[in-house]
């Protein structure tokens, strides 16, 4: 068998070892890693949590010894630098390697590639960019923040088939079936915020919890509650709403200055973070996604109204969508899902790419990477 395509074989390993931390690795990236030799896997690993041990250091530890000359297949270039745990590249090298194959460097542009110049100086084989689009499909939000100091923000809509999210009297439950709703819970899961608006919650009223235990995700620690961000952009919650009482931080993002609403929501636990306006006297998404980015939130899944939905794709803020699509029509007279200025050409289309299409229960689950044109 030719070299590379053992190289793809083992790094394929590497990458479902690392989706094991699909739920649990935020905010650092998901990472993989076998170790091989003579043809033989010797040892796997894998990053669980922040702050736990890196997946080279876990494959490393989960044997007696490995021995010199091995191979070791990672999905990121190994740290070379003291974070919250030393260097794996120290580990690496330790190990007596022979080679290390990764898919893909290092995202952070400030540290990117260190990490392969020290195991090269060390006299070790690199070889990098193995199967590179499976391992950034893996960490897209991580490597977004690193390069653009953004997240990845996935907008989640439940429309009629018809593309309706709501009755004009703005009735939205329950537009999707109960296998849909469950589903996005694993959405949250996966995410490390949940965006909604002020104008959702004080329509809806959601809970916007995480509802799904370890045994529901296959983990061995149970989930963290998800941060919910939420624009407000007036101050105009209550600090009453379900949100007030389920599992997990509130973060409000708002630019305005009324002291009493602001002391009442941090009364209620809430912290109120205050951003630039945008030209027409709201939250400026840009700068609340960015201080997002700044608290270390890989991945935003928003689920709110067609207002923000709609503001988020026309400022090529959203990369994704995911649609729930139910087998049934509202008609013309009930609400659309994404408030877009009006079009008069048709090159004014925002382009999707249809990346994933299942059936959840009675319903239908699109996921759309939202073309740039
Ligand atoms: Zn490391």
């Amino acid at each position: 068998m030719p070299d590379s395509a053992l190289h793809h074989g083992w790094m394929a390993e590497a990458l479902r070892q690392a989706r094991k931390g699909w739920y649990s690795t935020h905010p650092n990236p998901r990472v993989g890693c076998v170790i091989v030799k003579d043809g033989a896997m010797l040892a796997a690993g894998w990053h669980e949590y922040t702050g736990g041990p890196h997946a080279e250091v876990n494959a490393i530890q989960s044997v007696d010894k490995i021995p010199a000359g091995a191979d070791f297949y990672v999905t990121l270039e190994p740290c070379s630098h003291h974070g919250r745990t030393p260097p794996c590249t120290d580990a690496v090298i330790a190990a007596g390697a022979a080679r290390v194959i990764v898919a893909m460097q290092d995202p952070n542009p400030e540290v990117g590639g260190r990490g392969l110049e020290q195991l090269r100086a060390n006299g070790i084989e690199v070889i990098s960019g193995v199967l590179e689009a499976e391992a950034r499909s893996l960490n897209r939000g991580f490597i977004k923040r690193m390069q653009q100091g953004l997240p990845f923000v996935s907008v989640k809509m439940a429309l009629s088939l018809d593309g309706r999210s709501a009755l004009a009297n703005g009735v939205s439950k329950w537009i999707t079936g109960e296998a849909a709703r469950r589903d996005v819970q694993f959405l949250r899961a996966q995410s490390s915020a949940i965006l909604s608006s002020a104008a959702t919650v004080l329509a809806d009223d959601p809970a916007l919890d995480l509802r799904l235990t370890k045994a529901d995700l296959g983990q061995q620690r149970e989930p963290r509650p998800p941060v919910r961000a939420l624009v407000d952009s007036k101050l105009r919650l209550q600090g009453n709403e379900k949100i007030f009482s389920t599992d997990g931080e509130i973060w409000i993002y708002t630019c305005s200055d009324d002291a009493a609403r602001r002391n009442l929501l941090i009364e209620r636990g809430a912290q109120v973070i205050r951003v630039d306006a945008d030209a027409a006297g709201r939250v400026s998404l840009t700068a609340m996604l960015g201080d997002l980015s700044a608290r270390a939130i890989n991945d935003v899944h928003t689920e709110c109204g067609s207002g923000l939905a709609g503001a988020l794709i026309e400022q090529r803020l959203a990369d994704q969508v995911v649609l729930y699509l139910a087998p049934h029509l509202l008609g013309d007279r009930a609400r659309g899902g994404f408030a877009l200025g009006e079009l008069t050409a048709m090159d004014q289309r925002q382009p999707c790419r249809l990346c994933d299409i299942r059936q959840i229960g009675d319903d239908l689950r699109l996921t759309l990477d939202l073309q740039r044109n």
